[in-house]
């Protein structure tokens, strides 16, 4: 078999087992997707939480602080170069300010915050205790921290964590547990407080979360669980992203002014790429200063995740979500995706998630609330278990 046969033969094997992925062909407006044959669906896979990038009134406001001279579409180079504008740096003081740090460090995306910052940190001396079901970016950080050793513990499970902490903080110079506060796939939340107590009783435990599906949804001023928490100051390495509910895309990590400094002297993925266009970091700077006022859309994409539970709840599925995120788990990847062509057909885009983006035999449609949807619209979403819905 040659190279081309080798890998169709396994696209083959994934097409087999309802894991094969496509690039889905969609034109959007607003609150909707349209397909190539014309069928104009609702999006219920979207990350904009509080509906801000569907929100025009919001674009136009922006587009009027726009000049020819302002409107800066490249950086043309690394920060560490001629890309550092002065936008970054305001960015950089507002969260600063938002989030009471020394400091604050603004990266391309979430990923490259991800991949970026661990391997910065770590070293042989260093042991990272990661959640089970962190992200896939969080993981490859972690891959590339290599010499330093990590040990997973069950999603969640914070007993075990403490265990684990109390077993190995003798042998290793630096203990790094690493979480998200709300899960991507689960939608579930993990109990900062107790983290920052456990973190409290070592002197080489540090906390690493990543708020990219809280941030602007929870807490008093949208900062995300550690605000809402109040232990924005027990955690080392608060990352949250840009692309969720800020509309924009982005990341950045509130830290010590020392992490910021050691972090634009040593981690690759800040230093070795072009910084994100300054036009891109204004929206991103005009929408985070809007934050603190959108209580509403944060109370009521809360709300709606509350009624789409107990609707699930209702048809007898069982939900781990506390959050925007309501994942419908239904098992096998075949199944799953029949259900969500099921929903598609009856006009609500919703997508299904398989291995390896979750466990085997958890495959699920991940429903994404956004603040731009109404009660209606989640009554209305076909959910009986059945195979009614199916024809
Ligand atoms: N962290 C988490 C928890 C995520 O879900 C994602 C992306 N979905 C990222 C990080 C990556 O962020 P970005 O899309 O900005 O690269």
């Amino acid at each position: 078999m040659n190279f081309t046969e080798e890998l169709q033969q396994e696209l083959d094997t994934l097409r087999t087992q309802g894991n094969l992925r496509r690039l889905p062909r969609l034109e959007h407006d607003g609150r909707y997707v349209t397909t190539p044959d014309g069928k104009r669906m609702l999006n219920l896979s979207s990350n904009d939480y509080l509906g801000l990038a569907a929100d025009i009134e919001l674009r136009r406001e922006f587009l009027e602080t726009l000049t020819p001279e302002t409107f800066l579409p490249t950086s043309s180079s690394s920060r560490l170069l001629t890309g550092n504008f002065r936008v970054y740096d305001e960015l950089e003081d507002e969260l600063a300010r938002l989030f009471g740090t020394e400091a604050t460090l603004v990266f391309n995306c979430g990923y490259h915050a991800n991949t970026g910052i661990l391997p910065a940190v770590a070293d042989a001396r260093t042991l990272i205790l990661a959640d089970k079901l962190v992200h896939a970016s969080l993981i490859d950080g972690i891959r590339l921290s290599a010499p330093a050793r990590c040990i997973r513990y069950r999603h969640n499970d914070l007993a075990q964590l403490e265990r684990l902490v109390d077993e190995h903080s003798g042998q290793y110079h630096r203990l790094i547990i690493v979480t998200e506060s709300v899960f991507s796939m689960d939608g579930d939340r993990t109990d900062l407080r107790r983290l920052a107590a456990l973190k409290r009783r070592y002197g080489n435990v540090l906390l690493y979360v990543d708020e990219a599906h809280a941030f602007g949804v929870f807490g008093p001023t949208g900062l995300g669980c550690a605000e809402e928490e109040g232990c924005i100051a027990d955690i080392d390495f608060l990352v949250g992203t840009f692309g969720k509910a800020c509309a924009s895309a982005g990341a950045y990590v509130a830290c010590s002014r020392t992490v910021r400094d050691y972090l634009v002297n040593r981690m690759r993925p800040f230093i070795f790429t072009t910084a994100l266009p300054p036009v891109s970091v204004t929206w991103t700077l005009f929408v985070v200063r809007r934050l603190a006022s959108m209580g509403d859309r944060r109370h009521h994409v809360l709300c709606l995740g509350e009624l789409l539970r107990r609707r699930l709840y209702e048809q007898g599925y069982q939900s781990p979500s506390v959050s925007q995120i309501v994942p419908m788990i239904i098992g096998a990847s075949t199944d799953t995706v029949l259900r969500a062509e099921a929903l598609q057909r009856h006009g609500f885009y919703a997508l299904p998630v398989r291995p390896p983006t979750v466990p085997e035999g958890t495959s699920r449609i991940r429903l994404s609330l956004t603040a731009s949807l109404t009660e209606e619209e989640i009554n209305s979403l076909p959910l009986e278990a059945n195979n009614k819905i199916l024809n």
